[in-house]
């Protein structure tokens, strides 16, 4: 199954889509992730992104399509992909069509209020890519899954949050309308618990499976 994850950042997409991309065994491809990996490594690509990041802004196309369509190449994806983070603007939408075809994109859907709540008290995982929020952390410096020390993301702050939501709403949210002209739309309400928002990814896909 060829799977997208849509909806603005702090939706939980990231969260989502690994446990939705274990429970249907095909690859978690997180551009977010991808980007912050070849930051670390100082990479081209890496040396390229970081400025776009730090402000909030999106990588530009030429860097991010060719990224994606090298690893949807890989052979982990033949049977199926989870991309989160991507596409994020209708050009990548564009692209992604001529080289991939989509079964169903997910938008998990949250207001903007509560977005700013939660990526404000995020913290990261770098070794594992887990997020959590402070208020469910019973000690705020280590992963309860791998024992790393979390960091809070460089772009969590709150200018660059504020950018970050300018930008989905100007350049990726017209992407719900494009794949629901399409027929692959599945809207779910991200304002649940984790358990109840995967739950319902699941049902919303089960449509398709
Ligand atoms: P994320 O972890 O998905 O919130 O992504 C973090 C940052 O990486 C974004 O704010 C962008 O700077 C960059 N990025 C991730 N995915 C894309 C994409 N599809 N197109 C352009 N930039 C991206």
């Amino acid at each position: 199954m060829n799977l997208v994850f849509l909806g603005p950042p702090g939706a939980g997409k990231g969260t989502q889509a690994a446990v939705v991309s274990q429970a249907l065994g095909i690859p978690h491809v997180s551009t977010g992730d991808m980007f912050r990996k070849a930051l670390k490594e100082e990479t081209p690509i890496g040396l390229k992104a970081k400025a776009f990041m730090d402000k909030g802004e999106l990588v530009p196309d030429s860097v991010t399509i060719e990224m994606v369509k090298e690893r949807l190449s890989e052979d982990d994806c033949k049977n199926g992909y989870l991309l989160d983070g991507f596409p994020r603007n209708l050009d990548q939408a564009e692209a992604l069509a001529t080289f991939s075809q989509l079964d169903a994109a997910v938008n998990i859907a949250v207001a903007d209020e509560k977005l700013i709540a939660r990526l404000s008290g995020r913290r990261f995982c770098p070794k594992c890519s887990g997020t959590f929020h402070v208020s469910k952390l019973a000690d705020e410096k280590t992963c309860p899954d791998c024992g790393a020390e979390l960091i809070q993301r460089a772009d969590d702050n709150p200018a660059t949050i504020a950018n970050r939501l300018s930008v989905y709403h100007k350049e990726t949210s017209p992407l719900t309308a494009f794949y629901a002209q399409k027929g692959l739309l599945k809207e779910v309400d991200g304002d649940q618990s984790m358990d109840d928002v995967s739950a319902a990814i699941l049902k919303a896909l089960a449509v398709n499976l």
